[in-house]
């Protein structure tokens, strides 16, 4: 009997000493997770069934109840008891065992970012529904007439009487000089909120809740600063050329409204084509099917459970649905056979097959892509196929000819789209960031100053007005848009890595992966399958042989001759 415990406790000792045996802190966790899991999971899964009912028919009440399954997963995430207990167990660091330590991070983030005072709480609910209301109702005018954003977008893409286009671009700004205070408000708020949780300010405490760091990003962006700085001078030089040209004035007395987007965020209609006559008597949908059938990821249970064309009611966009993390998971778009909409059903199927392809072994608080921007990541790869010209010849039959045509004007759209899109992602990150750390700074300036000198756009004569504020994301998803430039640089290492280490290929010319399952096998075992096992750079590591870098984001957009 007594041989026996003494060989049962060295085997015990034996197994703690590579780790596996579970101790009592493991075992408190194991506990306290399957009983949180057992509440939340259900909870999850009506929440986003509810979601798709609401999105997919526009009914009220559906929204109605959809915000209460909110307001109860948030109050799950927001007990302070529960929080305390995640907290020091995490902080003890007890826990060896991986898969149960990942897990008791994500559970600390969730519940981090949600202790808020119900009282501070309510007040930053209340502000925000009314910024948004606000924004909502808000028309802007020209001259005393009502104008919408999609006539100003017209007016900005077509218009050529510079007076009527100055006056277009300032009234796109006009919701922002209305909601401004509150914002400004709003943001004090919510740093209150992130000092009672001991940090600094609010966009701190975002970064780290998303498991990002506040350095780690600046580096990344300050690569990709240096990386973009000389061609996109360069491309700029020549853009303004044309832009001016076409309104008959000197490139020197270019201001903000010659460009086409009230932000400068999408490149002038100058190089775009149109594409849409490729995709015209085609099916999207089917060539989508085709496609993911090919690389060895089908789709064909995705596309069943979806809601693919526009029907009164339904929500106007398009997005992924993940509903329960076993497999059910649907897109919803609404299709036209166009180039944009060949380019939003690859994008969504992107990131369905990272839901789909989640190893259903792993516990559900890890069947989750490693980060939001991975998920983007994989969408974004995917999307740029639809004005890939080795893609359109194979999948749409094209000629040598036709091919090369779309490759000169697609090439140069890309990639000034692209460098466009990492110089106003550099200005919205800084802003942001320097918006946190002090709101009573005089912002208006602080945003020009920016612009001028990532988008080399000069600010308009006189007083600047609080434009900035009119880019909804500052209220609706704070401190979260350097994801999308995280996302860009992630594709482009992805294709990368794929490209010269799974395909083995010299050069990225001709590569597609049409009808290559290589391309399905890679992704499942390094991307999908692992969900958010490791945290994202440890996963991009592994996937790629190095973490996150704007290198081959550069070096496809930026180093390749125009
Ligand atoms: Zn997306």
């Amino acid at each position: 009997m007594r041989d026996t415990s003494v060989a049962a406790v060295s085997f015990i000792l034996l197994l703690s000493f590579f780790g596996c045996a579970p101790n009592a802190e493991e075992k408190q966790v194991r506990q306290f997770i399957t009983a949180h899991v057992a509440g939340i999971e259900p909870l999850t899964t009506q929440a986003n069934l509810n979601y798709w009912e609401a999105s997919t028919t526009g009914k009220r009440e559906l929204y109605d109840t959809l915000g209460k399954l909110q307001v109860s997963i948030r109050q799950t995430y927001s007990d302070p008891q529960e929080f305390a207990f995640v907290r020091e167990v995490r902080r003890a660091g007890d826990v060896k065992d991986k898969r149960l330590a990942r897990q008791l991070d994500k559970l600390y983030y969730a519940y981090l970012q949600n202790q808020i005072e119900p009282e501070l709480l309510k007040q930053i609910v209340d502000l925000d529904t009314k910024i948004q209301g606000q924004y909502n109702n808000f028309r802007a005018t020209v001259d005393g007439v009502t104008v919408t954003m999609s006539d100003i977008y017209t007016i900005l893409t077509t218009e050529k009487d510079c007076r009527k286009r100055e006056s277009t671009w300032r009234a796109s700004k006009q919701v922002g000089d209305a909601i401004a205070d509150d914002l400004i408000r709003l943001v004090r708020l919510r740093n209150q909120a992130a000092r009672k949780v001991g940090f600094e300010n609010y966009h701190t405490l975002s970064i780290v809740t998303g498991e990002q760091s506040v350095e780690e990003l600046d580096r990344i962006f300050d690569e990709l600063c240096r990386l973009t700085d000389e061609p996109f001078a360069r491309m700029k030089k020549e853009l303004d050329r044309r832009l001016a040209d076409s309104y008959g004035i000197s490139p020197k007395d270019l201001l903000p409204w010659h460009y086409h987007d009230p932000f400068f965020q999408r490149t002038p209609l100058v190089y775009d084509q149109d594409l849409d006559l490729y995709y015209r008597n085609r099916d999207v949908k089917e060539l989508a099917e085709r496609y993911y059938a090919g690389v060895g990821l089908p789709v064909d249970d995705i596309l069943a459970r979806s809601d693919l064309y526009d029907r009164e009611g339904k929500y106007p966009h398009a997005f992924s649905h993940d509903v329960d993390r076993s497999g059910d998971v649907r897109i919803l778009c609404n299709l036209q056979n166009t180039e944009r909409w060949m380019e939003t059903i690859l994008h969504e199927l992107g990131h369905a097959i990272y839901s789909k392809y989640h190893d259903r072994e792993e516990p559900w608080l890890l069947r989750e892509p490693a980060h939001s921007f991975t998920t983007e990541a994989v969408a974004m790869f995917f999307g740029r196929m639809s004005r890939n010209p080795a893609w359109m010849q194979e999948m749409l039959g094209l000629s040598a000819e036709e091919r090369s045509g779309i490759e000169e004007v697609s090439r140069k759209y890309m990639q000034f789209q692209q460098v466009l899109f990492a110089r106003w992602a550099m200005v919205m990150y800084s802003f942001e960031k320097q918006l946190y750390a002090d709101p009573d700074q005089d912002l208006n300036n602080l945003w020009w100053e920016l612009v001028e000198k990532y988008q080399l756009i000069k600010r308009p004569p006189g007083l600047v007005d609080a434009g900035w504020a009119s880019k909804l994301h500052f209220t609706t998803a704070p401190c979260y848009y350097h994801n999308y430039m995280l996302g860009e640089l992630l594709a482009s290492q992805l294709h990368h890595h794929i490209v010269h280490d799974v395909f083995r290929l010299t050069s990225d010319q001709d590569a597609s992966y049409v009808g290559d399952d290589r391309l399905g096998r890679y992704l499942r075992e390094k991307v999908f399958g692992p969900g958010a096992l490791c945290p994202w750079n440890e996963m991009i590591e592994r996937a790629t042989g190095e973490p996150l870098t704007a290198k081959y984001f550069a070096r496809q957009f930026v180093q390749q001759p125009l």
